[in-house]
């Protein structure tokens, strides 16, 4: 890449890159420390994924945060910024700027007012704070000088700083103008990134069971869902390309290509059992008309095909009746894939946490260098742990700088 040429240079105390939500709660948190801080970005708007968060209305925190809400490979390595500050911490904030919000359910906080509310709570608070907010900058080359200082050229200056923090996200969703920029830098200083993959991500189906469920494109079922030993319990819903909703967003972060996936679509009931004593009941009812107390039509079908569930009770062995229970309860199948970084929440894996200091976010290689939020090989579950990821690494990494 040529540089671009530079008309002015510029020095803070900090250089924060990447203006989302660990990078402005980042800024924040330096800032009230004292610390004179420039934020750039390469987008044309701040806060992107914060504006499309929760549907539009921003999931911020979530009441029960635990470390157990964390992938990563070294687990533990979340645990103090969580600790330091907390989901409580964030709401207050929320509070504060009198920004109504609401519980959906499993502890999910989302603001009643549009994601836009909590974005311009951040920039507000960036403003009032004197942090300085580049966008549009795209960063050409970073070089550490023999005086410790970070010169970074980029097409709109020169910066310089003793202490640089990289909060670029990763690669999910790159319409909101993800990259692996954070990665590329780490590597740059010989800091090791762990692999990553697509998280919270519909999965594809394959051939068969594309076209075993093509008509069921849109019903969403409350189900249980379970792969290499971790299960949730929330919604799946059907699309056209494969399984999607909370419970397969979630799961999906567990999922390794290959990997089976067992799905129970009426979890908290023995449809077996059941239909074994209708039969003994009502040995002439149909086993259809059983079943539509279920499920509709169209998924009775779509399940059952190609075998016969017209026939009265009576005609059906128990053996039978255990496998058509089955064909709901223990759906098993193999995902073909995933929909991928253009449709993933989050990226699994990033810049390795033995890496980096759990208290302070500094490389242990590279002094004054930060890594803070999603770049980091710490992704949360579905339902706001990520952005508390991303406020709690921010903050901690913003009283250090
Ligand atoms: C559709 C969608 C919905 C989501 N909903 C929720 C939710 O409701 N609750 C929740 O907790 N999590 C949610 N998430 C996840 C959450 O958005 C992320 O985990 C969180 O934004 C990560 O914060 P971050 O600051 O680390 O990175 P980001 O928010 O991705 O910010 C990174 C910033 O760095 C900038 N950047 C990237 N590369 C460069 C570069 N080369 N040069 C300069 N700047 C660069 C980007 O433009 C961006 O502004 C959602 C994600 C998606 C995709």
């Amino acid at each position: 890449m040529t540089p671009s040429p530079v008309s002015q240079s510029s020095t803070s105390d900090v250089i924060i890159i990447g203006a989302g939500a660990a990078g402005l709660m980042c800024a924040i948190s330096a800032a009230e420390s004292g610390k004179q801080v420039q934020v750039l970005d390469h987008a044309n708007k701040a806060g992107k994924k914060i504006l499309i968060s929760g549907g539009g209305r921003c999931n911020f925190t979530n009441l029960y945060t635990e470390p157990s809400n964390f992938i990563s490979q070294n687990p533990h390595f979340c645990k103090s910024a969580l600790k330091r500050y907390t989901q409580w911490d964030f709401i207050s904030e929320v509070d504060k700027a009198g920004l109504p919000w609401s519980e959906k359910k499993l502890g999910q906080l989302f603001s009643d007012k549009k994601s836009e509310a909590i974005l311009n709570m951040l920039l507000d608070r960036c403003d009032g704070l004197g942090v300085h907010i580049q966008l549009d900058c795209s960063i050409e080359t970073i070089e550490k000088t023999n005086d410790e200082y970070f010169v970074l050229q980029t097409n709109i200056a020169q910066y310089s700083c003793p202490s640089l923090v990289v909060a670029t996200g990763a690669m999910s969703f790159p319409t909101m103008g993800a990259t692996d920029f954070g990665h590329r830098l780490a590597k740059q200083f010989d800091i090791n990134v762990t692999a990553t993959t697509p998280g919270l991500v519909p999965f594809t189906f394959d051939a068969f069971e594309k076209g075993r469920f093509d008509g069921l494109s849109g019903v969403s079922m409350d189900s249980d869902i379970e792969c290499n030993g971790q299960s949730f319990r929330e919604n799946i819903l059907f699309t056209h390309k494969g399984l999607s909703g909370p419970a397969v967003l979630q799961i999906s972060s567990y999922w390794q290509p290959g990997n089976t996936v067992t799905v129970n679509c009426l979890p908290d009931f023995d449809l077996g059992e059941s239909l074994k004593e209708q039969q003994k009941k009502n040995p002439n009812k149909h086993l259809v008309s059983i079943l539509k107390n279920h499920f509709p039509e169209r998924t009775i079908k779509a399940f059952c095909n190609p075998l016969d569930v017209s026939q009265p009770l009576q005609n059906y062995k128990h053996s039978e009746l255990e496998d058509i229970a089955n064909l709901f309860q223990k759906w098993h199948f193999i995902p073909s894939g995933t929909e991928g970084y253009k449709k993933a929440e989050v990226t699994l894996g990033g810049v390795n946490t033995d890496e980096v200091s759990s208290k302070t976010f500094e490389s242990k290689k590279v002094k004054g260098l930060f890594f803070i939020g999603e770049v980091l090989d710490v992704t949360g579950h579905l339902g706001g742990f990520n952005f508390q990821w991303a406020w709690a690494s921010g903050y901690c990494c913003g009283q250090a700088v």
